[in-house]
């Protein structure tokens, strides 16, 4: 019977496991290697922010992981849970729908945490994560498509200065990096949009401390503000961001960025999977001995990000890929002593150093206790990172794109993958408006929660046809009479609304002669309903009973 090792996670803890595992043991076949992940690449993180200036081509951050490990059997799935009495993992149904489970001997999880938008008002529908490929491509698209649609927007300068705002959350490595190579591109492509000015660009870096990067030096980290404010970032320092619409970046305190692109990096979360587990946990980590185990678990492992790791010194191993690499190696050498026997290893690295790019050839980086700034630092940042890249092929490809990059103009492909935006849903905040009298009808709304008044202008005046509420719907009349919207819509209290694109209505329309019935008539009640009050403000407005409905 051949003992079976599943690795759940193909980042830089599981990969590094799996590969350690390969190597030690080569040529013996009393073992098989599994390992889960939901993309069949490993994605090499350090580098991503260089996708969204498109320094660095799109694959070139990613390695297959079938040929990274040979020896290994890919499971592409997602894993729902995990049985720890029955030492089993479920995994999600692929194409037929059936659970898929495997058993184990020993299992790793290496699963990483997750950037967790649930509780903030507006940002899980609002904001951008960084996480992963998809986001750094989703960005990237995003932002070309913002300075596009910028520079042929004439007639709405409040739009205009929105497209052209930027706006990161979070100021450690991740969103530090994100924000500079923003910050570079944005401005490096200027030139190529006729009619936008420098002057124009914003980019605005948030963060709830008093300065970025803590985990540096403080000399470092004050270089780091130096260096960004000069390129043009601006810096909002001990701001927390507490909200976000799909127009703004509503910061604690009450003040709105206007803009549409907002990029959070934080919080970092623990993995919900990791969080049901019933395992000891600290933070939402998983508590583990010197030798990587779990206590009280023989045979389950952590390592990563999702792992609570004490360092020699008593520390707490920081979630950083350089741990998580030497993690991996030691659980792998202590898997392999419990199967053939032998010294099991404790983990004793100290870390090797902290390194952040700036983007434009500039870097801060401690290494070995030295403290480096600028071009020295970007380019040990550079050396380093390319040859911790696994495999010579992708080094190779990266040390081209790069030493192109220092002549050749970035480049500005909009990729449009994702396919147009269906059924989604939307965050908004008091007085703000979901659309505006004039407008092309678009959407059709569904209210989740919060309310909205129907207002409509005329001859100067404002009055308000309608509040609507929680199950009942706005937007139809402008789709179903392919008109341009006869009313404004604008909160009255922060809003959530499920929202359907008129293409997609059309065709449930057309299809669900019901629906289209219940729709006419709802329009039709709505046109013969009388004005709730003449109002200039909102906040005049009484709650209309339930039969009053909106006029749009
Ligand atoms: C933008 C960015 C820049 C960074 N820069 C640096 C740097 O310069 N230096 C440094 O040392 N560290 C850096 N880090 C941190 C470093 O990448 C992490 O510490 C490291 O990736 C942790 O490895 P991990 O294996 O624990 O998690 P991850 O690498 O995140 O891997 C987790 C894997 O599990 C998979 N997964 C998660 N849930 C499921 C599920 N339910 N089913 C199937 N698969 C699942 C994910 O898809 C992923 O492949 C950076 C991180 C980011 C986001």
């Amino acid at each position: 019977m051949k003992a079976r090792i599943v690795v759940l996670g193909g980042g830089f803890g599981g990969v590094y496991t799996a590969l350690a595992l390969e190597k030690l043991l080569r040529g013996r076949d009393d073992f098989e290697i599994a390992l889960v992940n939901r993309e069949n690449y490993f994605v090499f993180q350090p580098m991503l922010p260089e996708v969204i200036s498109g320094t660095i081509g799109i694959t070139d951050v990613v390695s297959p992981i079938r040929r990274l490990l040979p020896r290994t059997t890919l499971h592409l799935r997602d894993v729902e849970a995990v049985d720890l009495e029955r030492r089993r993992v479920v995994l999600s149904p692929g194409f037929r729908p059936h659970a898929h489970e495997i058993e184990y001997d020993h299992l790793v999880l290496a699963l990483g945490n997750v950037t967790d938008f649930r509780g903030l008002s507006g940002l899980p529908e609002h904001a951008m994560p960084f996480k992963n490929l998809g986001d750094a491509l989703a960005l990237r698209n995003h932002v070309i498509r913002c300075l596009a649609e910028a520079a042929v927007e004439e007639h709405d300068a409040e739009l205009r200065r929105e497209l052209l705002t930027f706006v990161v959350a979070g100021g450690g490595f991740s969103g530090v990096e994100v924000a500079a190579e923003l910050n570079d591109f944005v401005r490096a492509v200027l030139s190529n949009y006729r009619g936008l000015r420098r002057e124009e660009l914003r980019v605005v870096l948030l963060h709830s401390q008093e300065r970025i990067l803590p985990e540096m030096a403080e000399p470092l980290a004050l270089f780091a503000q130096r260096m960004l404010t000069r390129r043009g970032v601006e810096l909002r320092l001990k701001t927390r961001l507490a909200a976000a619409t799909g127009t703004a970046a509503v910061l604690a305190g009450g003040e709105r960025i206007m803009t549409r692109t907002l990029v959070s990096t934080v919080p970092s979360s623990p993995h919900p999977l990791i969080e049901r587990l019933a395992l000891p946990k600290a933070k939402g980590r998983v508590i583990t001995t010197g030798e990587l185990e779990v206590d009280g678990h023989p045979g389950v492992w952590a390592v990563g990000d999702c792992a609570q790791v004490m360092t020699p010194d008593g520390a707490t191993a920081p979630p950083t890929a350089q741990h998580a690499i030497r993690e991996g190696a030691v659980v792998a050498h202590n898997i392999v002593a419990s199967l053939r026997g032998g010294p099991r290893k404790a983990f004793a690295f100290k870390g090797l150093g902290k390194m952040g790019s700036l983007g434009h050839r500039s870097a801060v980086a401690e290494v070995f206790g030295v403290r480096l700034s600028g071009f020295l630092a970007w380019w040990l940042w550079r050396t380093v990172y390319l040859m911790k890249m696994p495999g010579w092929g992708r080094r190779l490809k990266v040390a081209v794109a790069w030493t192109l990059d220092l002549v050749l103009p970035p480049d500005l492909i909009q990729l449009r993958v994702g396919g147009t935006r269906g059924l989604s849903r939307e965050h908004y905040e008091p007085g703000q408006e979901v659309f505006r009298q004039g407008e092309l009808g678009d959407r059709l709304y569904l209210i989740l929660s919060g309310e909205v008044d129907v207002v409509r202008e005329e001859g100067g005046a404002s009055r308000v046809l309608a509040r609507l509420g929680p199950g009942q719907w706005f937007g139809e009349m402008a789709i179903l009479q392919m008109t341009i919207r006869s009313a404004s819509v604008r909160c009255a209290t922060p809003l959530d609304v499920l929202s359907l694109p008129r293409e997609e209505f059309g065709v449930l329309a057309t299809h669900l002669p019901d629906l289209r019935q219940r729709f006419d008539a709802l329009a039709a009640e709505r046109q013969a309903a009388p004005a709730v009050s003449t109002v200039v403000a909102p906040e005049e407005v009484a709650r209309p009973d339930a039969a009053v409905s909106a006029r749009e």
